[in-house]
């Protein structure tokens, strides 16, 4: 809707624009033309002015001349006048021929021609009779005289000069020089602009056009028409009105007029203007068609067409892409102010992945605190577990202990003090032995170190199995020791590598519990930089997916079990750069390996 009245809107100035444009043009061109062809009628004007000037003067020069006299006074019936007036028009000849004019002759007081340069040709005016001629009336009166008529007997246009000749103080004939009025065209060729002569009363007796000679400018009355008839000036020519205006005046104050065309009866405007020639009586009018004018109007308004076409174009393309721009830099806000958006947003979930991850450092940190009270856990219900044959095996000792002391009472009653010696002796074993079980329980009350110590890994498998001594017992398991030699050392916490033995036999125990003849066998072996120990049983085994996962947290397949003791026994392991696996016993069960990093006695 805003595009189609944009367009409108374009192309009703551009119309309003070229009307003007055409009417400034039509002026401007008009006026162009008024003055070229104003100019161009002067020049003409000026220079005929100065043509007809050069002959002016001239009958009057050649009537003085004596010669001239012999044939006018000659007697009329002498027998040689006729070879006078040869030679005069031989003399009047040399003359014309000399002063370019069409013809010279010489006419007597009765207006008749007695001699003539043209003498010779067919249309000689020799003999004619020019009584009628207003040029030859006014020179017998003693006054020279100028007039255009067509001539007579040869029908050309001419230019008339008359003058007197004189014979002591009297006129006694007249001098006439006729001038042919082609010599316009010699002086003069017009392409642009038409231009006539017309006489005072506006005929036109030169014309560049031929269809307006002989007619004139303005409607004639019937009484000057039949004047001019009469006189015969233009022949018979009907000196029909080119155009129908009152006076010649309207045609002297370069405006338009119209020229009704003889051709074809249509009118033509022309833009005329004019050069009055005052000593001939004549007037020049130049006129040029306006119809000039129009090509430069339809040029003009072309040009300007396309011009104004191709600024419409820069001002829509501009005006397109400043609009553009404007969208592009409101898209740009709108961009901006959502990229602050998206940043805020983009902040703000920093800050809760930030929180968050405060958050998880917390859990973390919680995790392993609970973890720890977890292992904790885990190592009070092995304890829980081992209890009864730390149990049994204090209870036994307390039980002789209290034996002795009581025999030993009877005994001192009886005063058989040996005894009772031998008996405190006994006492005394059996104390330290109870102190030694009490010595062995502390080892998982207390932490282990994680630091690598340098510890002969036959002394942990014998601490841990020595502490399982009375239940394996308890349990009918035979326990198939290897050889452990003292040479082979590990980079591990005796104490630690001692709990995960214990773990891992507490576990073949558990696992034998239904087992025929159980067996649990321990291998150590040295191999190049490690430790191997090898834990075994013949019990049921673990299939494959078991063996996946006995390793992660809180897998267990017992009913009270915590699935924690193996994912402990690993982490111990791993932390002295140790592996702890599991394999299927070739005899069937399970078969738990250690590896730990060998300490020779030169690393330490
Ligand atoms: P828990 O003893 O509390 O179950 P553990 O991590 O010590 O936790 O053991 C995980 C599981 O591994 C046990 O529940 C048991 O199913 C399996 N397991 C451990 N040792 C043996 C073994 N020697 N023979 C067969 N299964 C075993």
């Amino acid at each position: 809707m805003q595009k189609s009245k944009c367009l409108i809107l374009i192309v009703v100035v551009g119309l309003i624009l070229n009307v003007l444009i055409a009417q400034l043009t039509y002026q401007q061109v008009k006026q162009h033309l008024a003055d070229k062809v104003s100019l161009d009628v002067d020049l003409l004007g000026q220079k005929l002015d100065a043509q007809l000037m050069r002959y002016s003067k001239l009958p009057e020069l050649l009537a003085n001349d004596p010669r001239l006299l012999q044939p006018l006074l000659a007697d009329q019936t002498s027998p040689s006048k006729t070879n006078q007036y040869h030679q005069t028009s031989q003399l009047l000849q040399q003359w014309a021929a000399t002063l370019s004019a069409d013809t010279i002759y010489l006419i007597n007081l009765q207006g008749e021609t007695l001699a003539a340069s043209n003498w010779q040709q067919p249309d000689s005016f020799v003999g004619q009779n020019y009584a009628y001629r207003p040029y030859f009336r006014e020179a017998i009166t003693g006054t020279p005289g100028q007039y255009f008529a067509l001539g007579a007997s040869s029908d050309k246009r001419g230019y008339y000069f008359s003058a007197p000749v004189y014979h002591q103080q009297s006129v006694i004939g007249v001098m006439t020089i006729k001038v042919d009025l082609s010599l316009i065209e010699d002086i003069w060729q017009y392409e642009d602009i038409e231009y006539v002569i017309a006489d005072s009363q506006g005929v036109v007796f030169y014309s560049s056009e031929n269809n307006w000679l002989y007619r004139s400018l303005i409607p004639l009355d019937e009484a000057q028409r039949q004047r001019i008839l009469a006189s015969r000036q233009y022949g018979n020519a009907r000196l029909d009105p080119l155009t129908g205006y009152a006076g010649l005046d309207k045609l002297r104050h370069n405006e338009a007029i119209n020229i009704r065309q003889p051709a074809d009866e249509k009118s033509a405007a022309y833009v005329v203007a004019n050069h009055d020639m005052a000593q001939a009586g004549w007037a020049i009018f130049g006129f040029s068609p306006i119809s000039a004018a129009y090509q430069y109007v339809a040029q003009a308004v072309l040009m300007f067409s396309v011009f104004y076409f191709l600024l419409s174009l820069a001002v829509t393309s501009w005006w397109q892409t400043l609009k553009a721009q404007k969208a592009l830099a409101r898209l740009n806000d709108k961009l901006e102010q959502l990229v602050v958006k998206r940043t805020n947003t983009l902040l703000e979930s920093n800050q809760q992945l930030k929180d968050t991850l405060r958050q998880y450092e917390r859990s973390q940190a919680e995790l392993k605190q609970t973890q720890s009270e977890l292992v904790q856990a885990a190592k009070l219900a092995m304890l829980g577990e081992l209890s009864a044959s730390i149990n049994h095996e204090i209870n036994q000792p307390l039980a002789a202990m209290r034996t002795y002391a009581e025999n030993s009472r009877k005994l001192l009653n009886k005063e058989r003090y040996d005894s009772v010696a031998n008996n405190i002796d006994e006492i005394i074993k059996l104390n330290q032995m109870v102190a030694d079980i009490i010595a062995r329980f502390k080892v998982f009350a207390r932490k282990g170190s994680e630091h690598n110590n340098r510890t002969v890994a036959a002394d942990s498998i014998r601490s841990a199995t020595s502490l399982l001594r009375n239940k394996l017992i308890k349990e009918g398991v035979i326990l198939r020791v290897g050889d452990l030699p003292a040479d082979i050392l590990i980079n591990a916490d005796a104490v630690q590598v001692e709990q995960v033995i214990i773990n891992l036999l507490h576990n073949a125990i558990q696992a034998l519990s239904s087992a025929h003849q159980p067996q649990i066998g321990i291998q150590l072996a040295a191999l190049d930089t490690l430790v191997e120990i090898r834990i075994w049983d013949n019990g049921p085994g673990l299939d494959d997916d078991q063996k996946k996962r006995i390793f992660t947290p809180f897998f267990t397949t017992k009913s009270d079990g915590l699935g924690l003791g193996l994912t402990i026994s690993r982490r111990i392991i791993d932390a002295f750069s140790g592996t702890l696996t599991v394999t299927d016993h070739p005899g069937g069960g399970a078969e738990f390996v250690i590896t730990l990093p060998r300490s020779t006695e030169d690393t330490q």
